[in-house]
């Protein structure tokens, strides 16, 4: 963990531009990502200055010079985590330092400063704190929270990395990932892009990670699929991940995850999963899985359910797989047991349900 420097918050506390109906009426139904909370937090950072002038203000666009390096090469990372209401009304996040250990992770790949962790996790509990009303109390429901960090430095010289950043958090209210009951997702195996290769960025989650696989997804909803599976960039073969979920493929009581080679992000679900798993007795391996093998377990009755998982939509089962030589059905096509005994134990954990042995739950 690095050491929090004297930062202070300058906070900007306003009065919201909306009427208490008016949120009620985005919570009531807030989708994913469109309408954001009444406040940001911003800290600059300056080379040879470190982090400074921490504030909390207004939620509000910013005024940025058309040279400003991140418009042209993408030096730019973000996270992504939840803050819950649990059962006794006491909000929390879900193991919001594993996320500053990743955004400091994915700084060091691109050439960015890092952030301490205690102001990572500072910076999120202000932001929860002045804006918790808008924290959704229906079950399900939860603060998207998105800490960002963009180089700032008017200029386009392509030689060296900015000298100037900005932190930010930004939260957006979230509405059930699933209405109407956990539906399995079809997936797309693309062959004609890759998104990770040896030596890459695919451990760190940058933007440019993300505007690349666009143009996949958009592939794999032409097929008829709802998600893109990535394959390794060498011989197209091996299971890296899902769109923005790493994957797990459950052989009766074990269960198998690709590693963390360097071109697929390290999920925290994952990382959840993975303990959770242990916890219930399960045997869970970290590997390597080919397609053909994907094909085979199913067609035997080995494999018996495969699903995705990350913050978004915690664990999601995968129904059905396609490529450009066919596809198959996993097990019945239906939601797996297993993958909804593990989906149901971390939601209980992260909603306050269940115990939380594993002391991942912060309270805000
Ligand atoms: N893979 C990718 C590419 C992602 O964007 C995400 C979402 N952050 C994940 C996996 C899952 O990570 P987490 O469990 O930390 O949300």
């Amino acid at each position: 963990m690095t050491t929090a420097p004297q930062l202070s918050f300058d906070v900007q506390q306003s009065e919201s531009a909306r009427t208490p109906a008016e949120r009620e009426r985005v919570l009531a139904d807030p989708g994913f990502g469109t309408h954001f909370t009444d406040h940001m937090i911003s800290i600059d950072f300056t080379e040879g200055r470190g982090w400074h002038d921490a504030r909390l203000t207004p939620y509000g666009p910013l005024t940025l010079d058309p040279a400003t390096s991140v418009f042209h090469y993408a030096q730019e990372l973000f996270e992504g985590l939840k803050a819950y209401r649990q059962a006794g009304g006491s909000i929390v996040t879900f193991r919001p330092y594993s996320n500053a250990a990743r955004f400091n992770q994915s700084a060091a790949r691109m050439a960015m400063p890092e952030l301490p962790e205690d102001v990572f996790v500072e910076s999120l509990e202000l932001l929860v704190q002045k804006d918790r009303e808008w924290v959704p109390t229906t079950e399900g429901h939860s603060l998207y929270l998105r800490p960002f960090m963009i180089a700032t430095q008017p200029a386009l010289g392509v030689n060296y990395p900015s000298r100037t950043y900005r932190f930010m958090v930004i939260a957006s209210p979230a509405g059930a990932y699933f209405t109407g009951g956990v539906k399995p997702v079809s997936v797309w195996l693309s062959r004609d892009y890759t998104r990770a290769a040896p030596g890459g960025t695919g451990f760190a989650k940058c933007g440019g990670n993300y505007a690349a696989a666009f143009v996949a997804q958009r592939q794999a909803v032409e097929n008829g699929c709802d998600q893109v599976v990535w394959l390794d960039a060498f011989e197209h073969r091996y299971v890296e991940e899902m769109g923005g979920m790493n994957l797990f493929f459950v052989y009766g009581d074990r269960l198998l995850t690709p590693a963390l080679t360097g071109t697929l992000l390290p999920g925290i679900t994952r990382d959840s999963v993975l303990t959770l798993a242990a916890d219930l007795g399960l045997k869970a391996e970290e590997g390597k899985l080919s397609i053909e093998e994907w094909r085979a377990g199913c067609e035997s009755g080995e494999l018996t359910e495969v699903f995705a998982c990350g913050t978004a939509a915690v664990i999601t089962p995968v129904g059905s797989v396609k490529g450009t030589d066919g596809g198959w059905t996993v097990g019945d096509g239906t939601p797996g047991p297993l993958t909804m005994r593990l989906r149901e134990s971390l939601m209980a954990v992260q909603y306050g349900t269940a115990p939380d042995p594993h002391d991942w739950v912060h309270k805000i």
